[in-house]
């Protein structure tokens, strides 16, 4: 945002004024007003991404950390489903006899 004029410059401000254009928060990226949308597509995307990866993160943490707890959740979790689980790799399996 340095190389550009101070009429330019005006011109920009009226308008995010008229609400037809929003400048990014984080990268300065011009992008067409939508309500509410306060970063351009790269950046939320971005952000998004890190999120992601942050959160995937700390479950692998976590896991690794309470292996024993975590492992005795899904055990028991597969005990209870176990209706479930089997009913549906009946269905497999019947489904592949039939073809
Ligand atoms: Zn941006």
């Amino acid at each position: 945002m340095d190389d550009i004029s101070e009429e330019t410059f005006d011109e920009i401000k009226r308008l995010i004024l008229l609400r037809k254009i929003t400048i990014c928060e984080t990268c300065d990226n011009i992008f067409p007003y939508v309500t509410q949308k306060k970063i351009c597509d790269e950046c939320r995307k971005k952000r998004d991404d890190e999120r992601r990866e942050t959160k995937n993160r700390k479950a692998r943490e976590y896991r690794k950390k309470n292996y024993e707890r975590v492992r005795a959740i899904e055990r028991r979790s597969i005990v209870k489903n176990r209706e479930k689980r089997n009913a549906r790799a009946r269905a497999r399996y019947h489904a592949k006899k039939e073809k």
